[in-house]
Parts: structure tokens; C-alpha cells; sequence
């Protein structure tokens, strides 16, 4: 048995697409983080279990967003629908 790891994650930047304009959000594996365009601070996911999808709407302004998945399910985009 092994000794427990302390993992630093790997954060990127992905592409952010809102209706109006380009930005970016920082994504770690299937989950992602930025800003919406009301200044809240919103987080989603590429991947929900089961096959089924998942977007996140914004509890400020409403605006909806999903995260796109690359072939690995990891976070590719997102983008504002
Ligand atoms: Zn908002």
C-alpha cells in the first residue's frame, strides 16, 4: 500500500461563448468555473452519469449554459444557450 498523494490539479483555460461576446473559463477535468455576464460566479460539468446531460442556469440573470465535453468527456467549451 501506498502512502496517500496531495495532487496538484491542472487548471486550463477553455473557450466561454456568451450570446454577445467571447471570454474564457478555467476548466479542471470535467468541471469548469467562470463569471456570467451578471458577475456571478457560476461552476458546471461535461459529464453527468448515466449518459444523461446537464447545463447550469445562472440564479441571478437566468442565463443557461452548458459545458461540451471533448472525446474524453473532459471539458472542451462553453457556452451560453
Ligand atoms: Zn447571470
Amino acid at each position: 500500500m501506498r502512502g496517500k498523494l496531495d495532487f496538484e490539479l491542472q487548471l486550463k483555460k477553455i473557450p466561454l461563448q456568451f450570446k454577445t461576446k467571447s471570454d474564457f473559463a478555467t476548466a479542471e477535468g470535467n468541471n469548469a468555473a467562470w463569471i456570467c455576464i451578471c458577475g456571478e460566479l457560476l461552476v458546471g460539468r461535461s459529464y453527468f452519469q448515466f449518459g444523461d446531460t446537464c447545463y447550469t442556469k445562472c440564479p441571478n440573470c437566468q442565463r443557461r449554459y452548458r459545458v461540451n465535453p471533448d472525446s474524453k468527456k473532459k471539458a472542451f467549451d462553453v457556452v451560453e444557450f
